[in-house]
């Protein structure tokens, strides 16, 4: 069986990244790391919280995406990212009897692969497809995976679940990433599960 992990706040947790980011961004946010993040798992996007919260032009909205887009795989916020308790153990395991992929939406192979390298995670994956957000993750899997209705794909965002459904596998949200349960529900993935650590065979 073909299991594809998404690997942004599903292997590993950004979550720090991307809040360190925002706020030399947005030197003048008051917002702390949980107010920023209760508010992203609502799914409210950076455009909602700069015009709601700071009253951001739509201009000074799309510097901030552009600035954001650049900065957002420098190492040095790249380097705020660790491993999700017990992947490494998960990995290990399942490895043992099936066929593991990662896929991201990351701008750059280099830096995924330079960053799965140093979490010895590597020598886990038959392959690493990363899409350098110039086609999507569902057509990037169908070029280089024979899937098969009994796959899974396990992912923290609302995208991971619609990619699974797009290939008719299984699909598995965690807790772990960008969305809050209520609203990874909406998106209908066969189980929740609280973290990677937790996924089985069902
Ligand atoms: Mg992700």
């Amino acid at each position: 069986m073909n299991i594809i992990f998404d690997f942004d706040g599903t292997l590993i947790d950004s979550k720090e990244r991307l809040f360190k980011l925002f706020s030399f961004l947005v030197p003048e946010s008051e917002l702390n790391f949980e107010d920023y993040w209760t508010l992203k798992k609502k799914g409210i996007g950076h455009a909602e919280i700069l015009e709601k919260k700071f009253k951001f032009q739509s201009n000074d909205i799309q510097q901030f995406q552009i600035k954001w887009h650049q900065e957002i795989e420098q190492p040095k916020w790249i380097n705020y990212d660790t491993p999700i308790l017990g992947v490494e153990d998960k990995l290990m395991s399942l490895f043992e009897n099936h066929q593991l992929h990662l896929v991201t939406a990351r701008q750059s192979y280099e830096t995924a692969i330079n960053q799965i390298n140093k979490f010895q995670w590597n020598k886990y994956f038959k392959s690493i497809l990363v899409t350098k957000q110039e086609k999507e993750k569902s057509q990037l899997i169908l070029e280089n995976i024979e899937i098969k209705k009994e796959d899974w794909i396990i992912g923290d965002t609302g995208k991971d679940i619609l990619t699974g459904k797009t290939l008719q596998i299984n699909t598995a949200a965690v807790l772990t990433g960008f969305l809050s349960e209520e609203k990874l529900k909406s998106y209908n993935p066969d189980i929740i599960i609280d973290s990677v650590a937790n996924f089985m065979i069902y």
